[in-house]
């Protein structure tokens, strides 16, 4: 009878493995072409700094709209793409869609501060990766001072003599960087002191239960208070809510993202936007990047 579970369990989990690595190869065959058939688009999720209420600027997150297999998150189709080597070309397009864009909106006069771009780590251990960074900066003539890199904790803390050199040139290129779902990783204080980073974003998941849950208020509290005595800005991801909002503002957080401010949204609709911000009456946020 154990026999026969066991046996039963075995096959079970085959073809379910089978099916996972079916719809992994299907999904990295699609990729593949997906990049020249122009189905991966930049989406953009505005930032609001806490303090003045103005947009600060807004996070590029990937989008990828298969003709038949419909919408496919990224959270599926990044790791299928670090797998197999295609985050390279894909990283390079999300870098020169990006700065394409900072320059049709530079050109409309309503460009955010800076646009953050997640990095993955292939290209973290990339070292010609602030030269790709600059010159796609320069076929653009997007200013540097426009962009923002987004790392997690696990790069930097993999080999932190290695990362502590490629963020120097990267701070020395003139990006900014910020330490993405800062709390959820493991971070050595010691060590990100000496990293050039501007910002450290706290995780969805500490600010979620934010207006109820102590704990988490606790955790948020400290992080604001570690950024700051650094000399960091510190902003929160995931802010659904009013109440979120205000206690954030109350533990000092400098800046939020999330649906309460704006949804990650098309281009298109992220210039209607940014032109509603700008317009007469509404908070004027400034043209030129100020403090990160
Ligand atoms: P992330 O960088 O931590 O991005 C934040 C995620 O939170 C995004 O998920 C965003 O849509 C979601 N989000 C924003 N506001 C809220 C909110 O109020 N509530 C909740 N529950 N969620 C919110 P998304 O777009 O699905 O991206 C998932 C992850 O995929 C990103 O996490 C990032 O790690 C990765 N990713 C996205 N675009 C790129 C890219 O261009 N390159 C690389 N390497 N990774 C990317
Ligand atoms: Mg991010
Ligand atoms: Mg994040
Ligand atoms: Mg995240």
């Amino acid at each position: 009878r154990a026999k026969q579970r066991g046996r039963n369990r075995y096959s079970f989990y085959t073809s379910e493995m089978q099916a996972l690595s079916l719809r992994q190869l299907t999904l990295e065959n699609a990729l593949r072409r997906a990049i020249d058939a122009g189905q991966l688009q930049l989406y953009y999720q505005p930032q609001q700094d806490l303090h003045s209420g103005a947009l600060v600027g807004a996070e590029a997150l990937l989008r990828w709209e298969h003709p038949v297999m419909g919408r496919i998150s990224p959270s599926e189709f990044i790791p299928i793409a670090e797998d197999s080597g295609l985050i390279l070309p894909i990283g390079e397009m999300v870098l020169r869609q990006a700065a394409r864009q900072i320059r049709d909106w530079l050109d409309a006069g309503i460009a955010p501060p800076r646009i953050a771009i997640n990095l993955s780590a292939i290209q973290f251990h990339q070292p010609d990766l602030p030269q790709t960074i600059l010159s796609i900066l320069d076929e653009y003539d997007v200013p540097s001072s426009r962009l923002e890199l987004e790392l997690t904790e696990s790069m930097t803390m993999e080999d932190p003599e290695q990362a502590a050199s490629m963020i120097h040139r990267l701070h020395e290129a003139g990006v900014s960087l910020t330490i993405d779902d800062f709390g959820t990783g493991y971070s050595s204080m010691s060590k990100l002191k000496h990293f050039r980073i501007s910002k450290l974003k706290i995780d969805k998941s500490f600010v979620r239960d934010i207006v109820n849950n102590t704990d988490d208020r606790v955790i948020v509290g400290t992080v604001v208070s570690l950024a700051h005595s650094l000399g960091l800005r510190c902003v929160a991801e995931g802010v659904e809510t009013h109440a979120q909002k205000q206690m954030l503002h109350t533990l000092g957080c400098d800046h939020i993202q999330g649906f309460h401010f704006g949804r990650p949204m098309s281009a298109a609709r992220t210039g209607d936007f940014l032109r509603r911000q700008d317009s007469p009456g509404s908070r004027n946020p400034s043209r030129e990047p100020g403090p990160v």
